[in-house]
C-alpha cells in the first residue's frame, strides 16, 4: 500500500516546481500511502560542497524565495525560522557534514507545505534510518519508523555509516534512498520523478533525437546507469530488483507524458540505448554484440570520426573517441542504432535485356541492403521487358511471359513514385517518355538515342518532367559512370557560361587510335579486333562515322544550355566518307587500301610530338556556338594526350573559371553503366 515517490533537484528547484510536486503527490495519495523522498534543490549540493560564501548566500536567498512564495502570514514566518535554523546548523557543522543539509532544507519546506494543506505528515530522518552498507538494519529502521501518519517525507542522499557517522550515499544518491524506502516497506510503487520523460535512448541534452524507452529490464537499466546515464543512480536497481518492485522514471514537468518502467521482464528490443562517460561510449544491447562492431565502425566513419577503439563486450559495444567529437559520435551511433529511417519503396520498370540491364539487376540485388541502410530507399524491380516480351510483378519477381505493349501496362499499373528505366537502344521509345512523365513516372535512361532527338522533343520531355514533378535523368548517356552531365548542369544552374567543350567520348576510337602505330598492325585490323571484342556497334561504321560521338555531343551541349541540332555539327569522319558505302566487308577492303594515307597522317602527327584523338567539340564564338567532330592532333599539355585504352574525357571551359574542368576516367563497361543508372535512380 506504500508508494514511494522521489523528486530530483530540478523538480524542487523553485516554488512553482514544488507546487507541481505537491500536485503529483496529492494525486498519488489517493492510491496509497505516499513516502515522498526529495533531493536538495538543484545546485544546492554543489554549493554546499564548494563552501563558497557567495554561493551559500545565494542558496539562502533561493530557499527564502521559495518559502515566501509557498506560504503566507504566520506559517511563512515559522517555516522561514526553521530554514534559518537549518542554515545556522549547517554553518556550525563539521566541514564534511555540511553537504547533508541540502536535503534537510528541501524536505522541511515540502513537509511544512503538506501539513499546511491539512495532511497528517511525518518527517523521516534518513540520517537515523538509512545505514550505509547495511540494508537489513536500514529496512528494520524504516519499517519501524513508518507509522502513525498519512504521508511521509524523507530526505534523500543522506545517511549514517556503520560507525554512526553522518554520511551520504554518493552523488545522485537520492534515487538509491528511494529504492531503500521502497524495499523496506515492500512498496507497491517506486517512482523516480525527474526533468526528462524517463530513460531515453541517449541523453536528450546531447542528442535531441533521443526517445523514451517505454519498458526495460533491471539489467539494462543498470548497464545504462553504470555507463553514464545519470538519469538513474546505479545502486538504485539492486534493492528494487530484490524486492521485485518496478521502477518508474517520470517527468515532473509532463506528468501525463511518456515514461519508463523498469522491471523483471526481458527487454522487448535488441538495442537499449547509448550511454557515455568521459570519452567512453557504451551502446547497450541485449544479445551478443560482436556482429554490430562493423555497423558502429561504419556509422562513425560516415560521420568522419576516427574511433580510438570499438569492441564488443558481451551484449554491449564499447566505443572510445576523442572528447572533442563525443557529441558527434553519440549522434552518429544513435542514428545508426536507434533512428529507424522511414523506408521508401522505389518500384522499377526496366526495359532492355542487354549486358547493362543484366548488370543493373545484379547490382540492385547485391546492394539492396547497403542502399536501404544508407539512403532509406528500398529498390524493387517490378517490371522487365525485352524487345518482344514483358512481365510485371508487384512482389518483385517479374517473368517475361506477356506480349503486347509494355508501356501501356506500366501506365495503368505503376504505383506512386515508380521509375521507368530505359536500358534499350531503341530509336523510338523516347516518344513514350512524355506520357510516362505525365503519369508521374520518373525516367532514368542510358539510351542516348532518346536525347539526341530534335530539340523540340527534348524540350517537351523536360517540360513534362518539370510540370509533373517526375525525375528525368540520363547521366549514363555520356561517359558511362563519369559525372559529365551533372558537372555541366551545375555550372549552367549557377549562371556560369560554357565557352567550350572538348569531348573525347568514343571508347572504340580512343582504343583504336591509342593502339595504332604506323607500320605495325593496320588500322583495319584494329577495327576488326575491336568489333570482335564487342567494343564497336554491330556495324563498326557507326563509331567511325562519328554518329555515336554526335549524339553525345548534342546531349552535352544541351546540358550546357545550347540548343544544338544534328545538322549544326560538322563531322569529319576518321576515314573518307566514300568508304562508308556498301557492305561491311567492302568497307574493310576500302580501309585496307586507305592504310598508307592513314599511316602517313599518323607519322606526321607523331613527328611533331602530337597524338591523334577523335574529338567532339563545341565552341562559343562571336555569333553563337560552333560544333564539330573529327580527328585532332593534341600536344602533350592537352589533357586528352594521356588517355589510355577506352578512357573518356571532357574538357570544359567556362566564363567563371580561368582553368578548364577536366573529367577523365573509364568511359564504358556494363558494370560502370549500371552503377551510373543506379545512382540516377537513387538521386
Ligand atoms: P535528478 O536531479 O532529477 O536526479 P539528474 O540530473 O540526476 O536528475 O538526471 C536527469 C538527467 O540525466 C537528464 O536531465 C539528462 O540530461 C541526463 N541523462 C543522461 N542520460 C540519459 C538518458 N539515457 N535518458 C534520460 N536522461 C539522461
Ligand atoms: N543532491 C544530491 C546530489 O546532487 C543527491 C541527488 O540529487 O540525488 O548529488
Ligand atoms: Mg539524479
Amino acid at each position: 500500500m506504500y508508494r514511494v515517490l522521489k523528486f530530483g533537484g530540478s523538480s524542487v528547484a523553485r516554488a512553482t516546481a514544488m507546487s507541481r510536486v505537491l500536485d503529483i503527490v496529492e494525486k498519488e495519495a489517493e492510491k496509497g500511502c505516499v513516502v515522498l523522498v526529495s533531493s536538495a534543490i538543484s545546485g544546492c549540493t554543489d554549493a554546499l560542497l564548494s563552501g563558497d560564501t557567495e554561493r551559500l548566500k545565494d542558496m539562502e536567498m533561493r530557499h527564502r524565495d521559495i518559502v515566501t512564495r509557498l506560504f503566507t502570514g504566520e506559517e511563512r514566518r515559522k517555516v522561514q525560522e526553521k530554514i534559518d535554523g537549518i542554515f545556522k546548523q549547517m554553518y556550525q557543522a563539521p566541514e564534511d557534514e555540511k553537504v547533508t543539509f541540502g536535503e534537510i532544507l528541501s524536505t522541511t519546506i515540502l513537509e511544512a507545505k503538506l501539513k499546511a494543506e491539512g495532511w497528517k505528515t511525518k518527517w523521516l530522518d534518513s540520517r537515523e534510518l538509512v545505514i550505509k552498507d547495511d540494508e537489513p538494519q536500514t529496512f528494520k529502521n524504516i519499517s519501524q519508523a513508518v507509522n502513525g501518519a498519512d504521508m511521509y517525507v524523507a530526505p534523500g542522499f543522506i545517511c549514517r555509516d556503520k560507525n554512526g557517522k553522518i554520511s551520504t550515499l554518493g552523488r545522485g544518491g537520492s534515487d538509491y534512498s528511494a529504492a531503500l524506502y521502497a524495499a523496506a516497506l515492500n512498496a507497491d510503487s517506486l517512482q523516480i520523478w525527474t526533468d526528462v520523460p524517463g530513460i531515453m535512448t541517449t541523453n536528450p541534452k546531447q542528442v535531441s533525437a533521443a526517445r523514451t524507452i517505454p519498458r526495460m529490464s533491471y539489467q539494462s537499466a543498470l548497464e545504462m546507469a553504470l555507463h553514464g546515464a545519470k538519469v538513474l543512480y546505479a545502486p538504485t536497481v539492486a534493492p528494487a530488483m530484490e524486492a521485485r518492485i518496478d521502477i518508474e522514471i517520470r517527468n515532473t514537468f509532463a506528468p501525463d507524458g511518456k515514461f519508463t518502467v523498469i522491471g523483471a521482464e526481458p527487454d522487448p528490443t535488441r538495442w537499449i540505448g547509448v550511454a557515455s562517460e568521459g570519452g567512453k561510449i557504451r551502446v547497450v544491447g541485449t544479445a551478443p554484440a560482436d556482429d554490430a562492431v562493423t555497423a558502429a565502425k561504419n556509422a562513425l566513419k560516415e560521420a568522419g570520426i576516427a574511433a580510438k577503439k570499438i569492441s564488443a563486450d558481451g551484449n554491449s559495444l564499447n566505443v572510445e573517441v576523442r572528447e572533442a567529437v563525443l557529441d558527434k559520435a553519440l549522434r552518429a551511433l544513435h542514428r545508426a542504432f536507434f533512428q529507424v529511417m522511414p523506408v521508401r519503396e522505389i518500384n522499377l520498370f526496366i526495359a532492355g535485356d542487354g549486358a547493362v540491364a543484366k548488370a543493373l539487376c545484379a547490382i540492385i540485388e547485391q546492394s539492396a541492403g547497403t542502399v536501404k541502410e544508407r539512403t532509406g530507399k528500398q529498390l524493387r524491380i517490378v517490371g522487365r521487358a525485352n524487345s518482344r516480351k514483358w512481365g510485371i510483378d508487384v512482389c518483385g519477381n517479374p517473368q517475361l511471359d506477356r506480349e503486347g505493349d509494355y508501356i501501356d501496362a506500366i501506365l495503368t499499373q505503376a504505383p506512386q513514385g515508380a521509375i521507368f528505366v530505359d536500358v534499350t537502344d531503341s530509336e523510338t521509345i523516347y516518344k513514350r517518355y512524355v506520357e510516362l512523365l505525365e503519369a508521374g513516372i520518373g525516367i532514368v535512361s542510358s539510351n542516348r538515342r532518346s536525347f539526341a532527338v530534335p530539340y523540340y522533343d527534348y524540350a517537351a520531355m523536360h517540360a513534362a518532367a518539370r510540370e509533373n514533378g517526375a525525375a528525368l535523368r540520363y547521366e549514363t548517356t555520356v561517359g558511362a559512370a563519369l559525372p559529365m552531365l551533372e558537372s555541366i548542369t551545375r555550372g549552367t544552374n549557377s549562371c556560369d557560361e560554357v565557352l567550350s567543350i572538348e569531348a573525347i567520348v568514343s571508347c572504340t576510337l580512343n582504343q583504336i587510335l591509342g593502339d595504332y602505330r604506323p607500320g605495325s598492325e593496320t588500322f583495319a585490323s584494329l577495327v576488326r579486333k575491336a568489333q570482335a571484342a564487342g567494343l564497336t556497334e554491330q556495324d563498326p561504321r557507326l563509331d567511325l562515322s562519328g554518329k555515336d560521338a554526335l549524339r553525345k555531343l548534342i546531349i552535352l551541349a544541351r546540358e550546357a544550355g545550347v540548343q544544338l541540332e544534328e545538322e549544326d555539327v560538322e563531322i569529319v569522319p576518321v576515314v573518307p566518307q566514300e568508304l562508308f558505302q556498301g557492305s561491311v566487308e567492302q568497307f574493310y577492303h576500302g580501309l585496307e587500301a586507305y592504310e598508307p594515307q592513314f599511316a602517313k597522317q599518323a607519322r606526321q602527327a607523331e613527328s611533331q610530338g602530337f597524338r591523334r584523338r577523335f574529338v567532339a567539340w563545341l565552341e562559343k564564338d562571336g555569333k553563337g556556338y560552333k560544333a564539330g567532330i573529327g580527328l585532332k592532333n593534341v600536344p602533350p599539355v592537352h589533357p586528352a594526350y594521356h588517355l589510355r585504352g577506352t578512357e573518356n574525357a571532357i574538357i570544359v571551359r567556362s566564363a567563371f573559371h580561368p582553368y578548364p574542368l577536366v573529367i577523365q576516367g573509364p568511359g564504358e563497361g556494363a558494370r560502370e553503366a549500371a552503377s551510373s543508372i543506379l545512382n540516377d535512380i537513387l538521386r
